[in-house]
């Protein structure tokens, strides 16, 4: 009998996090051996945005090295997990039976914000790996929604990340130096995200552009923070988070990852 997994939110920082040692690299290194090891693993990452939800289906997905001008080592990696077209189709169902239009992409590959957490977890490349696009036009209530339409694949030991960043303000990340302090407008957001996280508190999280504090700053754009809702709703109706990892990058970067679990009340 295969065990249920819980969901995790990952913060990707830059892509330079798969070969540079740092506390995240550090913590993801890790992460996978204390978690075990999944039957298959679906990723909603920041860099794979479609305008039709979209669902990686190819049976030996490419990595994709969607970035530029970082060291030539990161784009020699390769990923070669495998895909699942099965459990590709089996979403796709579950999606179309909400109403979602969607759509199998047997050519896509792997972006790196799906596999350079996985290559740090996962090595071996060795559990099947589907991703699942998100749609940033749609708002938060959707990215919700999607993960709560994929949490029954976790009694079968499938494992649901979403891979973002916790804060994404890039310019001041291009800007900041290593080692800076974090300045209150990132810290204060920072604090506010794991403490709603931690109460399972949805309600805010979905509204967070109302409540957070510096919420528009620390996400322009909100790519890397939707992510972090389809982990939630993935993770049950009730679900609640434990922060695993606290770190930042320039500072202005949070590193922080969380894992969800179902708590039933
Ligand atoms: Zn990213």
């Amino acid at each position: 009998m295969k065990r249920t997994f819980p969901t995790l939110f990952i913060s990707h920082g830059a892509p330079t996090l798969a070969i540079d040692s740092s506390p995240a690299h550090e913590f993801l290194r890790t992460c996978g051996e204390t978690l075990g090891k999944p039957s298959a693993i679906v990723v909603l990452s920041a860099h794979f945005e479609a305008r039709r939800a979209t669902l990686t289906s190819g049976e030996r997905p490419e990595t994709i090295h969607d970035f530029g001008g970082f060291p030539e080592a990161l784009y020699r990696i390769r990923y070669p997990a495998p895909g699942e077209p099965a459990l590709a189709g089996e979403i796709a169902r579950r999606l179309e039976s909400d109403g979602i239009d969607v759509h199998a992409d047997d050519r896509r590959g792997f972006d790196h914000g799906a596999w350079v957490p996985l290559l740090l977890m996962y090595p071996a490349a060795d559990v099947p790996v589907v991703q699942l696009s998100i749609d940033t036009s749609l708002g938060t209530g959707y990215h919700y929604r999607l993960g709560a339409l994929l949490a029954p694949l976790r009694e079968r030991g499938v494992l649901i990340i979403g891979s973002g960043g916790a804060t994404h303000d890039l310019r001041s990340y291009f800007t900041g130096a290593a080692g800076a302090p974090s300045p209150s407008w990132v810290s204060d957001f920072n604090e506010w995200l794991a403490g709603r996280l931690e109460a399972g508190d949805a309600d805010a999280l979905l509204e967070y552009r109302q409540l957070a504090p510096h919420a528009r700053r620390n996400h322009p754009t909100e790519e890397h923070y939707v992510p972090l809702l389809c982990a939630l709703g993935a993770a049950g109706a009730h679900a609640s988070g434990t922060r695993l990892h606290h770190s930042y990058e320039h500072g202005v970067l949070s590193m922080d990852a969380f894992r969800f679990d179902a708590t039933p009340r």
